[in-house]
């Protein structure tokens, strides 16, 4: 992060070939930088967060890595790894690596020692190809062959294709809305919004430690009534809930998203078009409203839920999360290539969601006025700065909605990729 105004691209360059040049002399060992190729102004983007951690994950499973860093700034998402290896054969497993997984194309993985970046040439490798028309990158690049739209499009198919499965997907959704910028008083890559207690670091490492646990969401017998099914679920997410816990070192990241993503995976199990299948799986829910004593309020949740009979998330799952989720999801699916539409949907949910964080700093009038700016900013790129400042101003952080966004997100791409 690097808040300096006139901290320029090649200045931001130039000092990543410096950190390298210091890396490598401090441990003697070879730097590799793993950064998305990906096209255009938007380098921070949920695309380039899954490929890098992907193959963060593969190196880190199968090489010596001594030292770890991920940087957020004006080139992108940089993750720098110092590797106990030879630099040649390094250099040689990266190209391998680029050559046969199927996001390859879309990451360079730069190995750095001895003053510079080791080459394809250096190795007697070919060059790298298009991602559109499988020609010479480099030939495309100078002759300007496609479209900035068309590259960015097959970039995002060639990641699409990676996805193998649900759990691949949600993980996709989460890292997209916590690398969307601006985010309006939320956390993002560059920014903490209002808050003090969490950064990307705690997010991305929140997302690490409750993604494997929603493969068990698989194992979850169907053979049993929904109030079961439900009960399961939800000692299922005390444990994801802990789990974030110990990351995050007691900071609240994922809870919302938990249930939402708890919740929509089961039903789609239950049935496809699961809109039904979770108002049946939420009715349990029902009896947490019916338990409150209006007087004792045990929660912010059953205090908005007296004041305002607000139901808030679970009074949304309950409703099959309608009308919104499929005016959501139709509004994304008009164009979801584009970096600003990412960010037109998140403000589209902004103005419609009945977010808990909001009504608990501003009461209903509050909310009210949030949705309205909310409404006003939606296809304003102009006016988001004004809108970030409002909602640092007011001290807002529509975490409700962020939750709701990565779950649009989630069924968009589960449904491209036919994994539903
Ligand atoms: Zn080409």
């Amino acid at each position: 992060m690097n808040p300096h105004p006139n901290h320029t691209f090649l200045q931001a360059k130039e000092d990543l070939v410096k950190h390298k040049q210091a890396l490598f002399t401090q441990y003697e060992k070879p730097v590799l930088s793993l950064q998305a190729n990906m096209v255009g102004e938007h380098k921070l983007s949920g695309w380039s967060a899954w490929v890098i951690i992907t193959f963060e994950k593969l190196i880190q499973s199968s090489m010596k890595v001594v030292y770890k860093e991920r940087i957020f700034n004006e080139l992108g998402f940089i993750s720098l790894l110092v590797i106990d290896d030879d630099p040649s054969h390094l250099k040689q497993a990266c190209i391998q690596l680029e050559e046969t997984k199927t996001s390859g194309r879309c990451i360079d993985l730069d190995v750095y020692a001895k003053g510079r970046n080791l080459s394809r040439y250096d190795l007697g490798f070919d060059e790298r190809k298009c991602l559109v028309c499988d020609e010479m990158a480099r030939v495309c690049i100078r002759t300007q062959k496609h479209t900035q739209k068309e590259v960015i499009h097959a970039y995002q198919q060639c990641l699409i294709t990676s996805f193998q499965s649900k759990v691949d997907i949600v993980h996709f959704a989460l890292l997209s809305e916590c690398m969307l910028t601006p985010k309006f008083g939320l956390v993002t890559p560059r920014s903490s919004g209002i808050h003090q207690d969490m950064n990307i670091h705690t997010f991305l490492k929140s997302i690490d430690a409750i993604l494997p646990y929603f493969n068990e969401v698989e194992f979850i017998s169907l053979d049993q009534n929904t109030h079961e099914i439900f009960s399961q679920l939800r000692l299922l997410g005390q444990r994801m809930e802990n789990a974030m816990f110990e990351a995050t070192q007691g900071v609240n990241t994922h809870k919302g998203a938990i249930f939402l993503f708890l919740m929509v995976l089961m039903a789609q199990r239950m049935s496809p078009s699961f809109t039904s299948s979770l108002i049946e799986l939420a009715q349990p829910l029902l009896e947490d409203f019916k338990q409150m004593d209006p007087h004792h309020p045990q929660s912010e949740g059953e205090r908005q839920f007296h004041q305002y009979q607000s139901q808030g998330v679970r009074g949304w799952v309950l409703k099959g999360g309608e009308p919104l989720l499929s005016n959501t999801l139709s509004f994304y699916a008009s164009q979801p290539d584009s970096h600003d539409h990412q960010v037109n949907t998140l403000l589209n949910i902004m103005s419609q969601c009945e977010d808990s964080t909001i009504i608990k700093k501003r009461g209903w009038e509050g909310l009210l006025d949030f949705q309205a700016h909310a409404q006003a900013a939606m296809n304003h790129p102009e006016s988001w700065f004004d809108f970030e400042q409002y909602c640092l101003d007011h001290h807002f952080s529509a975490g409700g909605s962020a939750d709701i966004f990565a779950l649009v997100l989630y069924l968009h791409y589960s449904k491209e990729r036919n994994l539903l």
